[in-house]
């Protein structure tokens, strides 16, 4: 009996592989890949005897997978074991690279990963991004871009595609941002001002959050809520081990679900909404604070000292979280909250008076929270990963480019 091989989806539209004996090739490339990288380094008989195909065929794919740069051969497996010692095989340290980027409201950073998902190259700009047009903004990134680019290639790597989390709506063509309101961007088409030399990916950041922490974090189920802030409130629903986007691709916008309605008014045009009373931005008003570059270690900081009136602040952003929680979780039943991103850094402080009115609000047992450990990192890593995903989902597209 074979493990399932190919169940997480990536982030790009998915493609279904046609039913013909191209597909068919294209599927087992796939099925031996995703075999390696559970169970690798693996034999030519071991990836053979997991996907029950003949050694031969097994071959004739390990062979084409290994001219492609995706596999390599670590030779000879341990001596004394009987028969001929196969090669031992493993996913490529030096073939295609996810590069990853995340356009923050206070900060750019792009990352590399392998295929093993090792972190092969890293570039950060600390800068405010707010009210910024999108043109300065993507040659600044176009920048690091490059420069990962640059170093993953000095050791052996290329690029095969750039996927970008941005803090904001995202069309279905998955590189329009329909509105990011904590950047100030309407439509801005990202494809016309970034690099045209490898595949393009743009997506909420609270998707690729969700993604990174469905494929690395520890033990997270299959049907999840991820909730994460940074100064908006987002929220992606992963039901069976993909996301659910919505018709146009904008579910998840929990920070303008109205928790008062008579509440304040919101960049959105509603009232009361989460953001204005959970956003970052809005906890530091709350506890009479100055917006400052570094929000959540301000905040935690001062909470950490026992400063009370940030505590009360954080108790009833976290109030307000389990209110708006409440509605998603009685809607759809899932296994569990994840808080990542940012807020992950004010757990502490903000999950107490969160479970609590999860608990007393919810209609079944209360749904378990917890706290990603992948923290700020999720959408940069998420974004990477999506490539390297699609790449070991159908790796027959990158065979032919490579
Ligand atoms: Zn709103």
């Amino acid at each position: 009996m074979t493990a399932p091989l190919h169940e997480d989806r990536p982030a790009g539209p998915g493609r279904a592989l046609p039913d013909t004996q191209q597909g068919m090739r294209r599927r087992n490339l796939a099925r031996v890949l995703h075999a390696v990288r559970a169970e690798g380094p693996l034999s030519r008989a071991a990836v053979a005897s997991r996907i029950g195909l003949t050694r031969a065929a097994v071959s004739t794919l390990v062979d084409e997978l290994i001219r492609s740069g995706l596999l390599e051969e670590l030779g000879p497996e341990r001596p004394g074991r009987v028969g001929r010692p196969g090669s031992a095989l493993a996913l490529s340290g030096r073939g295609p690279a996810g590069i990853g980027a995340e356009i923050g409201v206070d900060h750019l950073a792009v990352c590399a990963v392998d295929l093993r998902g090792t972190t092969r190259s890293r570039a950060i700009r600390q800068g405010a991004n707010r009210g910024r047009s999108p043109g300065p903004v993507l040659a600044e990134l176009t920048e690091l871009i490059r420069r990962v680019v640059a170093e993953a290639e000095g050791e052996g790597l290329w690029p095969a595609g750039l996927a970008v989390a941005v803090p904001g709506l995202v069309a279905r063509d998955a590189r329009t941002v329909v509105r990011a309101p904590n950047l100030d961007w309407h439509e801005a088409d990202l494809g016309d001002l970034l690099p045209a030399d490898f595949p393009l990916t743009v997506d909420n950041e609270a998707n690729f959050g969700a993604l990174a922490e469905l494929w690395l974090g520890d033990g997270t189920p299959r049907d999840f809520l991820h909730v994460s802030a940074e100064i908006g409130i987002g929220a992606a629903v992963v039901v069976d081990g993909g996301l659910l986007r919505g018709t146009r691709g904008f579910a998840g916008e929990l920070g303008h679900v109205p928790v008062q309605p008579d509440g304040p008014e919101c960049a959105c045009g509603g009232r009361g909404c989460l953001e204005q009373y959970a956003g970052e931005e809005a906890v530091l008003r709350a506890a009479g604070l100055e917006p400052d570059e570094d929000r959540v270690g301000l905040l935690a900081g001062r909470a950490a000292e026992g400063d009370e009136d940030v505590r009360r602040a954080l108790r009833d952003a976290g109030t307000a979280l389990g209110v708006a929680l409440t509605g998603a979780v009685n809607l759809l039943d899932p296994q569990s909250v994840v808080l990542g991103g940012e807020l992950s850094g004010l757990a502490p402080w903000l999950l107490p008076s969160l479970r609590d009115e999860l608990a007393r609000r919810t209609a079944g047992p209360a749904c378990p929270v917890s706290v990603s450990r992948l923290g700020p990192q999720g959408p940069l890593l998420g974004a990477a990963h999506s490539v390297v995903r699609a790449v070991l989902d159908d790796p027959a597209t990158v065979a032919e480019r490579a």
